[in-house]
């Protein structure tokens, strides 16, 4: 059985064709992100425009790289949420289309769903397990426990780390830092990072007296923010200048929002051991989304697998990031299980704003 999967939640246009084994046998994907990195933000119009001009030529592009037809496919898949309202309309509307003309099942795709799903492409991993998504959009902390099943320990009460990475990445200009060309903020703060020193800037890791497993990046930005301004101060330049200190500074904050992601993974993992929703035994932690590509905090997490016993996965960096495999290869676990496969879209919507899996959060609080 063969599944189409259509993405076009956010910033990036992806299709790919995936079979029941989760052989990729065709994939295309077009990325907005330059454009948008130069207007210093999502425009939704924009992203909207780019995904209308881009969706037949991905989705045509994908089929004839797997030189599989329409009619071959078992289901198209789709991200319906939860992600930009007029992006997703793009690729729910396309994908009607589709279903209609060639009278095809659908399955509306959980883009967060499909995050989380997509190393069972890549390893053996049995749910469940315990889920780490960190990207430009999202924190969450979640037990899959099965392919539609999750369990939601926290998630950020404010922005994502990557948003947060993004933003202090424009607000210390790293796009004219001589050697962070054409890099995602999260990637230009690694990049100066590795050359940097920690210890010349503390920024306190946010909710650290809190017993449960939110997140939380605003704060920190806005400590980060402050730090930039004195600075600025001491060196006597303007805003838009590069400081001298910058690659310090990128060092501490990658610092603080590591030490802030290990902690709240550390009480999810002690919350679902105590609880026996996982076993000790064979616990997996699996961490994807954009920022999960960051080396430093990736090792960091790595270490808190090893020494609590937890078997660490992530998916390689293309998978981590939106595309359209992962979708294809969420229809395929639908299919599957036999959950969620439409025959007649009459009332599908996109929803912009749609939680993942049920929510826990208060119990993990009240744990002790
Ligand atoms: P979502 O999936 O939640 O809708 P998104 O599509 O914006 O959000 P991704 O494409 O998964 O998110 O990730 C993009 C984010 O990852 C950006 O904020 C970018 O700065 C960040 N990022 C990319 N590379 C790195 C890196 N090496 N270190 C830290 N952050 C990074
Ligand atoms: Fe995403």
């Amino acid at each position: 059985r063969l599944v189409l999967g259509i993405e076009t939640s956010c910033d990036d246009t992806g299709a790919a064709v995936v079979d029941d084994a989760g052989s990729v046998l065709g994939e295309a994907l077009h990325c907005q992100k330059e454009v948008h990195v130069q207007a210093g933000g999502i425009i939704p119009v924009v992203a909207q425009q780019l995904h209308r001009e881009n969706i037949e030529r991905v989705v045509t592009e994908a089929l004839g790289v797997s030189g599989v037809s329409v009619p071959e496919l078992a289901a198209i898949a789709t991200t319906v949420k939860p992600g930009l309202a007029l992006s997703l309309e793009v690729g729910l509307q396309y994908s009607l289309n589709l279903v209609n003309k060639y009278q095809k099942p659908f399955i509306p795709i959980h883009h967060m769903e499909a995050h989380a799903l997509t190393v069972r492409l890549i390893h053996h991993v049995e749910f469940p397990f315990l889920v780490l998504l960190l990207s430009g959009g999202h924190c969450i902390l979640a037990v899959a426990q099965g392919v539609s099943d999750f369990l939601l320990l926290g998630q950020s009460i404010d922005i994502a780390p990557g948003d947060m990475l993004d933003k202090v990445a424009r607000r210390l200009s790293l796009r004219k830092h001589p050697e962070c060309h054409g890099m995602a903020g999260g990637k230009a703060i690694e990049h100066l990072a590795q050359t940097g020193n920690q210890q010349q800037h503390k920024f306190r890791p946010p909710l650290q007296h809190y017993r449960n497993c939110d997140f939380s990046f605003a704060g920190l930005q806005s400590l980060v923010n402050k730090a930039i301004i004195q600075k600025e101060k001491e060196e006597g330049i303007q805003e838009g200048e590069i400081l001298s200190c910058v690659k310090d500074i990128a060092a501490a904050v990658q610092h603080a929002v590591a030490v802030h992601i290990i902690q709240r993974t550390y009480r999810a993992m002690l919350f679902s051991i105590k609880n026996s929703i996982l076993s000790s035994n064979n616990a997996t932690l699996v961490v994807s989304g954009g920022v999960a590509s960051n080396q430093y905090i990736r090792k960091g997490l790595q270490t808190l697998a090893d020494t609590n016993d937890f078997a660490f996965l992530c998916p390689p960096p293309r998978l981590c990031t939106d595309n359209g495999v992962m979708i294809a290869w969420n229809g395929i676990e639908r299919l599957r299980a036999g959950l969620g496969v439409l025959h007649c879209t009459d009332g599908i919507r996109y929803e912009p704003k749609a939680p993942l899996g049920i929510d826990i959060s208060k119990r993990v609080e009240e744990d002790s």
